[in-house]
């Protein structure tokens, strides 16, 4: 059995989807594993590492995919009509790939997939159950995409973070307002917070005001009854009201006045992020105040954000850096593959060295895609 790790080649991707360190796990299962050449460039980890390992390293892609059973990556591979060289005709039929696979940005993906005999899971859709919590992507990458925009605010904020009392005069500490308390939202918090900062968050499911507390942040909510529908039974939100957004838009923009950092990160599964902060917000913020939209790459949070791009408008700058986890490359990749290799390891029997895939497994059927030449997940039959 052989596991493949390519490059990834989409733009902004600077992780990988195994380290030195999963390498020797899998070959110590007694499986093959092949790496492209310059796979861990990105995040700092040289081909002389995975050979040290155990694996082998090859030249191009067509010869790492033509014989691989397995192929391991962080993002969905390039596909018929996509700029760049098309991967998935490299992969052989059968071939099980494990990635993010954004399955309701690229739906036309799935018929591919099908199409090639590919048996596609998207990692994303794994289940936030116990058991799941070693292979949850979502998590281990927003928590460093979290951490990461605090520091990218700060890095372009001109003024401190932390209270200072010096014989010069007193320097106020800086507010900092995050909108979204998932995973990415609270790291931000405890981020912010370790730098000095006054915190505050707003958040529609309830559930976060004890996690937003508990870190020292001011919880920050709209009270109403739909507050207590606002989370699936899944633990996402849902999108709310007219008359909610409206009542919500009233309690931002009061808060927001008084802020200097805005770290947005409200998302809804499937459906573009939740606008949260407009024009007439930006322009209310004081000028020298920075607004992060980790939401920027599914539509944004504030209505200001140019995806990919840094812009200032009226003295606010407003970051919407795509792929934020990318940028710490290094250890995002170290999850990212740990999360892999985890997700792996029950669909392997040890003894007959195959996949031994139990298709029924909560976790495998809510993540597989396509299967037999079938797209098999629920959500998206048509
Ligand atoms: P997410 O990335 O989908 O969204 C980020 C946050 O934005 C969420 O907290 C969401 O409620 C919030 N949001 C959405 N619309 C909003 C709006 N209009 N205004 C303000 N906020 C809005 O979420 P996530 O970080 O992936 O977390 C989703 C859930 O999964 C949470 O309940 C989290 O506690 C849970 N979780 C469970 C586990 C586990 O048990 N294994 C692991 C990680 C996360």
């Amino acid at each position: 059995m052989k596991i493949a790790i390519p490059v990834e080649r989409r733009a902004h991707e600077r992780r990988v989807a195994a380290t030195p360190d999963t390498v020797k796990k899998f070959i110590a299962m007694g499986i093959e594993v092949a790496v492209e050449r310059g796979a861990g460039e990105a995040s700092r980890i040289p081909d002389a590492a995975y050979q040290a390992a155990g694996a082998t390293i090859v030249d191009s892609p067509a010869a790492l995919l033509a014989d691989a059973d397995v192929v391991l990556k962080v993002q969905r591979p390039i596909l018929a009509g996509e700029e760049g060289e098309n991967e998935l005709s490299l992969f052989k039929p059968g071939t099980l790939l494990i990635a993010i696979l954004s399955p309701y940005a690229n739906p036309d993906a799935l018929r591919q997939y099908a199409e090639a005999g590919i048996t596609a899971i998207s990692l994303e859709f794994v289940p936030r159950i116990t058991r799941a919590q070693s292979m949850d992507v979502l998590s281990s990458q927003s928590n460093l995409a979290g951490y990461r925009a605090v520091l990218e605010a700060v890095n372009v904020f001109d003024r401190a973070m932390p209270m200072m009392m010096t014989a010069a005069g007193t320097i106020a500490p800086a507010r900092v307002m995050v909108l979204g308390a998932g995973v990415a939202g609270l790291q931000a918090i405890a981020t912010a917070k370790r730098l000095g900062a006054i915190v505050s968050a707003t958040d529609v499911r309830a559930a976060s005001r004890e996690q937003v507390e508990s870190l020292g942040g001011k919880f920050v909510m709209v009270e109403s009854d739909e507050v207590a529908n606002a989370e699936t039974a899944g633990g996402y939100a849902r999108e709310m009201s007219d008359d909610y957004k409206r009542r919500q838009a009233e309690l931002v923009a009061e808060t927001l006045k008084k802020q200097d950092i805005a770290i947005c990160t409200a998302l809804i599964p499937g459906r573009k992020a939740p606008t949260l902060i407009n024009d007439e917000m930006v322009y209310s913020m004081r000028p020298g105040s920075v607004i992060v939209d980790l939401a920027a790459e599914q539509g944004g949070n504030c209505t200001l954000t140019r995806p990919g791009e840094v812009v200032e408008i009226n003295g606010v700058s407003i970051i919407g850096y795509y792929n934020v986890p990318s940028r710490l490359s290094a250890d995002a990749s170290a999850l990212y593959a740990k999360n892999v290799l985890n997700y792996f390891t029950p669909l392997f029997n040890a003894e007959t060295r195959q996949l031994a895939v139990n298709w029924q497994d909560e976790i495998v059927a809510a993540s597989t895609l396509t299967r037999d030449g079938q797209i098999v997940h629920p959500n998206f039959q048509s």
